[in-house]
Parts: C-alpha cells; sequence; structure tokens
C-alpha cells in the first residue's frame, strides 16, 4: 500500500514540477533488477527539479515499443542497446538524441504478452524508475530468489544477459580461446552499470565463464519504521535474504539483504519498536558494503525475529510473530492446492501452489528450515504425502499451527543448502535443495561381482569447469556427465569397488592431469563419460570409442549393455583416437550416452529415469566385464 501511494505522490509531484533552465542532468547509466521489472536510469549529481518532468511515454502497441525524451540531460557513458531473455522488457537503448537542444532518449521493446498501458515511471533519488507493474499470467509464474543459505558470490548477483554486437547478432557472446568475453563486450557491460573502475571489472571476470554474460539484479529499500508491531522495511526491486546469524552481548540477530541498496535518509537510523520504550526491541538498518545492506534486531527475544514477506515480496516485516495479533494476516486466506517434486541436475525443487496470494515468513536454523504461511488455512494431507512420498522431500512436514497458519518443516543436514523462490504472482512458493537424501530404496543391478576388492575403476566424467562441453537451451553436457557418473561411481562402490573419480565436482581437470590420475591409480579399467553433440538436430542415439585394441571387448560389453536398456539408436562402436583413451594403457573407452543435440534426447538426458538407466548399464557392463577377466 505503502508503494502504491508513493507511486501516485511521485505523479502528483510530476504535475507541478518545472525544469529550471540552469539544470542539466548527468545520465550515467541503466540498471535493472532480476525480475526485469524494475529499471533504473541512474544520474549522479543532485538536483532541484525531478527528471521525470515534462516525461511523455509515447506507446507504439503494434512494435511493443515504449520511448520517452528526457529534456536538459546528458549521456556521460557511451549509448547501451541491452537485451534481456527473462522479464517483460526485452530490449532497453538509451542515448543522446540530440545535442542542441541537451535530449536523452530511452527506447524499450516489451515481451508481446506484456500491457504496456501499465507501466509506470518514477523518481527516487535523482534516479529515473521505470517500473513494469500487472505483470501477465506468463510473468506471474517468474520466481524470485527470496532466500539462500549460501555466502554471497558476485556472479550470483547476475542475471542472463545477451548483449548485442555490432553485426546485429542477438545470440550470447562467444568465448574467445581463452575462455574470455572480448574486450569490447566487458566495456558494455561496465558501461551498464554506468562504471568502468577495475574493482567492477573484476566481479565481471569472475561471471564471463559461465555461458552468458550477467547482469547485476537490485532492491532498492525506501522506507523503514516500526508498524504492526515489527519493523516494515518497504521498496522496490525484490529482496534476497541471505542466511540470518545471532551476535551476543547484546543479543542481536543478523539478516543480510544481498545485492541491494538503501535511501540515504534511513542509513544506519536506529528505530525502536515502540517510541516510548527506548530501550526495548530495536532495528538498525545500514549499507554493510558494496552489494549488502545489514538488518540487524536488538532483542532479549531477537532470535524470534524472522522476516516475513508481503505477497508481492517487495516489502518485509521484520517480526517476532509471538508479537502479532492473530488476525494480523487473516484478511484474504490462502490454501495450498497443489504441490509438485522436481529433480534437477544437482538440485531438488519442492513447489506449494495457494489459491490466493499468501504471507510468509522463513527460518533457517542448523537443523530445520521452517517457513510459515501466516495467511493460509487449508491443505489437503493425503495429496502432500503421496507427493513427497520416494522424493528427497521424503522428511518433509506440513502441520496447521492455531493462530499462525500453516507451518513447513524440513530437516536438514550439514551439507543441505536451502534456496528459496517466489513467483510473481505471490502464490508459489518455492524450495530448492542440494544433497537431499532420497528415501528411496534403489534397486541393485542383476550381475553380481565376486571378491571385486583391491580393483579400482577410473570414471571420467568428461570436460568440467570452464569447459562446459556441449551446451544447448541452457543444458551443459558437464553437468550431465557428472550425474551419470556419480551414479556409476555409487552403484560400483556398494559392490565393492575401489572408485578413482576425475573429478567429483564441477572443476576444470586438463585432459592430461586426468591421464595422470588414471595411470597413477593403476586401475583395472577406465570409462569416460560424454553428451555427443553435432550442427543438425537430428541424430540421437549412442556411440561407444575406444582406441587401442585390448579395449575393444570393454567397449563391446558396456555398448551392448546400454544399447539393450536404453530406447534410442544403437550408432555402434568407434575406433577413434580420442586423447584420454589413447593415453591410458589399461582398457579404455569413451561413452557418448546420447546427443545433446536433439531436442527429444535432450529432454530425456536430464530425467534421473534416463539418468539411472545409463548408469546401471554402464555398471552392469563394467562388473561383466571385470567377471570374465577377475
Ligand atoms: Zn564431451
Amino acid at each position: 500500500m505503502k508503494k502504491i501511494l508513493s507511486i501516485i505522490f511521485l505523479f502528483i509531484m510530476m504535475l507541478f514540477n518545472t525544469v529550471s533552465a540552469e539544470e542539466m542532468y548527468k545520465i550515467k547509466g541503466i540498471n535493472i533488477d532480476t525480475t526485469s521489472s524494475v529499471i533504473f536510469i541512474n544520474t549522479i549529481g543532485t538536483y532541484q527539479t525531478s527528471i521525470t518532468n515534462g516525461i511523455k511515454l509515447v506507446k507504439i502497441p503494434d512494435e511493443h515499443k515504449v520511448y520517452f525524451d528526457i529534456a536538459s540531460s546528458v549521456l556521460i557513458s557511451k549509448k547501451q542497446d541491452l537485451f534481456f531473455n527473462s522479464g517483460a522488457i526485452k530490449e532497453i537503448k538509451i542515448s543522446q538524441f540530440t545535442t542542441n537542444p541537451n535530449i536523452v532518449r530511452v527506447v524499450m521493446y516489451f515481451d508481446d504478452n506484456y500491457n504496456i498501458d501499465t507501466l509506470k515511471i518514477g523518481n527516487i533519488n535523482n534516479n529515473l524508475v521505470i517500473m513494469t507493474q500487472e505483470l501477465s499470467d506468463k510473468f506471474a509464474q517468474f520466481y524470485q530468489n527470496t532466500y539462500r543459505d549460501n555466502e554471497k558470490l558476485a556472479e550470483d548477483y547476475y542475471n542472463p544477459l545477451i548483449i548485442q554486437t555490432e553485426t546485429n547478432n542477438t545470440q550470447p557472446a562467444v568465448l574467445n580461446s581463452n575462455n574470455k568475453y572480448s574486450n569490447k563486450e566487458l566495456v558494455q557491460i561496465q558501461q551498464a552499470f554506468g562504471e568502468s573502475n577495475a574493482s567492477n571489472y573484476k566481479e565481471l571476470v569472475r561471471s564471463e565463464l559461465s555461458d552468458n554474460i550477467h547482469l547485476r539484479s537490485k532492491y532498492y529499500i525506501n522506507s523503514v519504521s516500526s508498524q504492526n508491531k515489527g519493523f516494515l522495511i518497504s521498496g522496490y526491486g525484490y529482496p534476497t535474504i541471505q542466511k540470518p546469524f545471532v551476535l551476543t552481548n547484546p543479543t542481536r540477530m543478523v539478516f543480510d539483504l544481498v545485492n541491494s541498496n538503501i535511501n540515504q535518509s534511513y542509513n544506519n537510523k536506529e528505530i525502536p519498536l515502540n517510541p516510548n520504550n527506548l530501550a526495548g526491541d530495536k532495528i538498525k538498518i545500514g549499507r554493510f558494503d558494496s552489494n549488502i545492506t545489514r538488518i540487524v534486531v536488538t532483542s532479549e527475544n531477537a532470535k524470534q525475529y524472522l522476516p516475513i514477506f508481503s505477497p508481492d515480496n517487495q516489502s518485509l516485516l521484520i517480526a517476532n510473530p509471538a508479537n502479532l495479533a492473530s488476525n494480523s494476516f487473516s484478511a484474504n486466506r490462502a490454501n495450498i492446492i497443489r504441490y509438485k517434486y522436481q529433480k534437477n541436475l544437482s538440485t531438488d525443487d519442492f513447489t506449494l501452489t495457494f489459491d490466493n496470494p499468501v504471507v510468509w515468513g522463513i527460518k533457517r536454523n542448523t537443523d530445520n528450515l521452517y517457513v510459515y504461511f501466516f495467511n493460509a488455512a487449508q491443505y489437503n494431507d493425503t495429496i502432500f504425502k503421496n507427493t513427497i512420498n520416494n522424493t528427497p522431500y521424503g522428511d518433509l512436514e506440513l502441520a496447521l499451527l492455531k493462530n499462525i497458519g500453516i507451518r513447513l518443516t524440513l530437516p536438514l543436514n550439514s551439507s543441505n543448502e536451502i534456496n528459496t523462490y517466489f513467483s510473481g504472482d505471490g502464490k508459489n512458493f518455492r524450495i530448492r535443495a542440494t544433497n537431499l537424501k532420497s528415501k528411496v530404496k534403489k534397486e541393485t543391478p542383476v550381475v553380481v561381482a565376486t571378491n571385486p576388492k583391491g580393483k579400482t575403476i577410473v570414471i571420467d566424467p568428461g570436460h568440467g569447469g570452464s569447459d562446459y562441453g556441449a551446451i544447448r537451451e541452457g543444458i551443459n553436457e558437464k553437468d550431465i556427465n557428472l550425474d551419470v557418473a556419480k551414479q556409476v561411481q555409487s552403484i560400483l562402490e556398494r559392490k565393492g569397488f575401489k572408485v578413482k573419480m576425475t573429478r567429483t565436482n564441477d572443476m576444470y581437470v586438463s585432459l592430461e592431469d586426468r591421464c595422470k590420475i588414471t595411470n597413477s591409480s593403476n586401475p583395472f579399467l577406465f570409462v569416460s563419460i560424454h553428451v555427443n553433440s553435432c550442427v543438425g538436430t537430428e541424430p540421437k542415439g549412442i556411440e561407444t570409442h575406444y582406441y587401442h585394441d585390448n579395449s575393444i571387448e570393454l567397449a563391446n560389453t558396456i555398448h551392448s549393455k546400454m544399447t539393450k536398456e536404453i530406447k534410442t539408436p544403437n550408432r555402434g562402436l568407434f575406433k577413434s583416437k580420442f586423447y584420454v583413451i589413447n593415453h591410458t594403457s589399461v582398457p579404455a573407452v569413451l561413452l557418448e550416452i546420447g546427443f545433446i543435440s536433439n531436442d527429444k534426447e535432450r529432454a530425456e538426458l536430464v530425467t534421473k529415469r534416463r539418468q539411472q538407466a545409463t548408469a546401471e548399464a554402464i555398471a552392469e557392463g563394467i562388473i561383466e566385464y571385470f567377471n570374465n577377466h577377475k
């Protein structure tokens, strides 16, 4: 509500202000949040009048285009033309339109589904703010990262972005042979931040290893107040809370808002919960470093405080739920209407869908994740239990708590890492976890090995780290290779084999090092796992490669297991001089377990079913070969 009022206020300001002849706005560049729904046109300097004064939006609905001119303004960076692959805004251009008079023009292109009539423009601290509102259904599904366990990483604050090159090509910028983007592209990105200093450059170099260039996200805290028996923080963009921690003497709870900024008039101000009791609970909020705004709650009950998100995720109430009146959030009841479990390459998702926007709070401690849905009233326990059964979320619990709502509890251990996401419509809550242990009892492979002790098998997941292997539609060969290889490892280890992995995580290992690891462990055999690709989208199926003649039988054994277990074309055995199978003396094969360039096969290759079937076939082939040669 506060936000709506302030937007109305901004529009009123626009009507009454006039530009004085002396004012010249210095425009620094564009900044955008990861929802692509809040854009900042940053200025430097201070101004008597509002930059929004006199701005008229020109809308061209047929082209999904909106442009406007900023009078009395100079673009101090070079002109920018940025493309986005998520959110409502597809492209934004800013340039010096004329120099006499000085006019800067901003042109934006929107997604076909976005209604450009709902576009809003405002002014925050001399920055021009463009907000896309009433997002269409498609964007209402867009998930925002609301909570994260892990420490900040520069690259995590960036969102995939496509930069236009001179050839008018909108493909992602291509890495050169040194895995670096060209200088020109880096400069373009830096200009997107209106910065060109060295520290910023370093952050960009860190993120350049991914296949898309990333752009900074943003939450702008516009006001902080004591309200509704908690501390209300409201702003623009969306907040992401990092794992909270406790300080003692006095007891304080610390919540860091990553990649955020704060209105100067609230920076480092202390606000008491009750203005008549300055010794009671209080909050202090301020800039901690260039990326983090830190919220510190001082209270004897500091540990009870938790962040409660508004359904639009733009406001946070930091509160002790015990202080809140039982009917605080009762205006609109929200029932859980759907549950969904989804397995990803290295994470597991669980999503709850509500019939109405939900007010929710999050609490994370060493052993548990608790999520409170304060205005939630009903859920179907049978459907819930059926959904989590046989998934890594088997220990998840829901409970209806009197005067609170629904509480979700997820038991955790130290290897789990949690992220939560919320959809733009306020109705979908998602947990993303790593290393949750599956409750499924896995079936053991048919073939049983005898006395495998002492024999080492080397499993080589192809590529890794900065070497992505083949990439299609955001799916990386290196990730599939690793997932399948790890499953082969665990099957073999359960059978008593010693398994040496050339890598166990997403790291770069050179081909030479892979061979060194292999030859130094004096193994029984070597299996390298890869996913195939080609320019065409038609080819699919399985290939097995060997080079030395002592590897033909191993190749045959694994290949026939794979082609028997997996329904995809058998493309046959190949004698190929691949480095890793040429430089190993023991029987060595390189498996191409499918084509990432074929849409259907790529979709299959990321499923648990296909990966498990592949891993089992490979393990069975290895065990059968072993039994024939022990
Ligand atoms: Zn490969």
